[in-house]
């Protein structure tokens, strides 16, 4: 694997922590060489296009979700977030909550195929980093809604399946929302994956398997810089 020196903190070139504009500006991926807008950029100059950035973790939750039996989907977001090639921040991480959802559903009813899972990452792979911020809608929230979606095969032309994705989104977008400080893809992911079995056993009648609440721990706090500690539930208290 060619992703050893890859940073999984920060910027993934050289570490540095990342800079984010509040309006776009020209740059180039360092990888790819597309030229595109960016609001998130390394001080350093290095930009990597969303694609380029995700790639190596796309495979792994690929590879994972295809050969998983886990009904789980907490456990297998906290395995594959242990990867090396997963980042502490990032867009993997909508893939990953969109896949582990499809993935546990499949597993528990038969009632999805690989193929939807496959189309589960292509989907969550497409909403770029940063949008919690920019966009006014946390991706992991839009995540629970594609898993759904992929689930129901809703199209814009589907009544009751559209709108069933449509409110998934928004229970995990509130659930998310009422949380304190900075952006924490870990945390989002957590709160997104708890609306998400709940939306899940409502709707679809389905007993996902879960973490109970008080076992339901980070284990990245450490290398988190802007982690809220004590102000997030997931938070151990240990020691950097
Ligand atoms: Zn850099
Ligand atoms: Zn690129």
């Amino acid at each position: 694997m060619k992703e050893q020196n890859k940073k999984t903190e920060n910027c993934m070139i050289c570490g540095e922590e990342l800079a984010y504009l509040t309006t776009a500006i020209p740059a180039a991926c360092i990888y790819c060489g597309k030229a595109e807008s960016a609001n998130i950029h390394c001080p350093s100059g290095h930009y990597v296009c969303n694609e380029c950035h995700a790639s190596d973790s796309i495979k792994i939750i690929t590879q994972f979700c295809l050969s998983s039996t886990s009904k789980n989907p907490m456990e297998m977001a906290k395995t594959i977030m242990k990867h090396p090639t997963m980042p502490m921040h990032g867009p993997e991480h909508h893939a990953m909550i969109a896949a582990v959802l499809v993935t546990a559903y499949k597993n528990l009813t038969g009632k999805a195929t690989d193929e939807d899972i496959m189309e589960a990452i292509r989907r969550g792979a497409t909403v770029p980093g940063g949008y919690c911020g920019l966009y006014g809608t946390d991706a992991a929230a839009i995540a629970t809604g594609i898993a759904m979606s992929t689930v129901l095969k809703a199209t814009p032309l589907t009544d009751h399946e559209r709108r069933t994705a449509n409110m998934m989104t928004s229970r995990a977008l509130a659930a998310i929302a009422s949380n304190r400080g900075v952006r924490c893809c870990k945390r989002s992911t957590f709160v997104a994956l708890e609306s998400a079995i709940q939306y899940f056993r409502e709707v679809l009648g389905t007993e996902l398997e879960y973490i109970p609440v008080s076992k339901l721990k980070c284990e990245h706090s450490f290398r988190n810089k802007q982690c809220a500690k004590a102000d997030c539930r997931f938070y151990t208290g240990e020691t950097e």
